[in-house]
């Protein structure tokens, strides 16, 4: 008798816990489980006006394929999408905000553009589950003539090798709603180039896609974020609608630059509070990361030691 009414008394605190920890996890979906807490990821600034447009590189839990810079671990990409999902974010194309900027196109509430650049085969192999999942697209930026190889580019530097995604993969890609889009042929240094190379490499990549995705290719992305004018002239002149680059951080909003569109960079170093923070402001976001990373000690073994790049 005695044990059944304990029996009964743990499973009501059970279900009562449970019905606690759905209440908190639902709605916006702005709370998280974690270490047996409820923690509650809120903006802790207010939201600014724009659409953000996320650049991602590598999806990636192997220390080995990189550093923390270009690269986000899986279980931290997948709770981003997950908070995106919870929030009531609806992934659009570029080609969708390119209308939206030119036309007044009409956008899904709470919009958002999810980028990857260079093309590596992790975005296959770990992002696309995830993102299929949520019933999310993205647009990556890859460079044609080492589609299917390495990242000769990052190796030559003294980086680590990653593969990159074949023709196939990019195809599979294409007919689930994902969207490939350019950054040139081999991912040079566009501004200590001749000008005749740099043209090359801008209107050579768009043309193979387009041969080998069988579609129009309108979207390019400066490797390295670098450009100037006279690179900025060519990406339009070699017929590409708008351009991204990887800094400074915002959003994007009607009268910008089509060929400097702004993104949101998203790397290794964002805990899940930045995300929330750089997502509704990436200014200020950063800012009060920055501002945390001064007084935070580096933990050992798990922070390799490394630059923060680009940030
Ligand atoms: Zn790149």
């Amino acid at each position: 008798m005695m044990v059944r009414r304990n029996l009964l008394r743990v499973s009501f605190f059970l279900v009562f816990f449970y019905l606690v920890t759905l209440l908190f996890s639902s709605g916006c979906g702005i709370n998280q489980r974690a270490a047996g807490t409820v923690v509650a990821y809120i903006p802790q600034v207010r939201e600014t006006e724009g659409i953000p447009i996320l650049m991602y590189h590598k999806v990636n839990s192997d220390r080995r394929s990189g550093g923390l810079g270009l690269r986000v671990p899986v279980e931290e990409f997948e709770w981003q999408m997950g908070y995106l999902k919870r929030a009531g974010y609806t992934t659009i194309t570029l080609q969708d905000l390119y209308d939206y900027l030119t036309t007044g196109k009409k956008l899904p509430p709470r919009p958002v553009v999810i980028t990857f650049d260079d093309g590596y085969l992790d975005n296959y192999e770990n992002a696309y589950p995830i993102m299929k999942k949520h019933g999310f697209c993205a647009t990556i930026f890859v460079v044609a003539e080492r589609v299917g190889g390495i990242n000769s580019w990052d190796v030559q530097r003294g980086y680590p090798a990653n593969r990159l995604m074949t023709w196939e993969q990019l195809k599979e890609l294409e007919r689930n709603g994902f969207d490939i889009q350019a950054h040139t042929l081999t991912h040079p240094h566009l501004t200590r180039i001749p000008l005749p190379e740099a043209e090359k490499e801008i209107g050579g990549c768009k043309r193979e896609l387009e041969k080998r995705l069988g579609k129009k290719v309108n979207f390019f992305a400066y490797p390295y974020g670098e450009y100037n004018r006279a690179i900025k002239d060519l990406v339009r002149k070699e017929g590409y609608l708008a351009a991204v680059v990887t800094r400074p951080q915002g959003k994007v909003k009607k009268g910008d630059d089509l060929y400097t569109l702004v993104r949101v960079r998203v790397n290794g170093y964002v805990d899940r509070q930045t995300f929330v923070n750089i997502l509704a402001d990436p200014k200020e976001g950063y800012r009060i990361f920055y501002e945390h990373k001064k007084n935070i000690k580096p933990v050992p073994r798990e922070v390799p030691k490394e630059r923060v790049k680009n940030l």
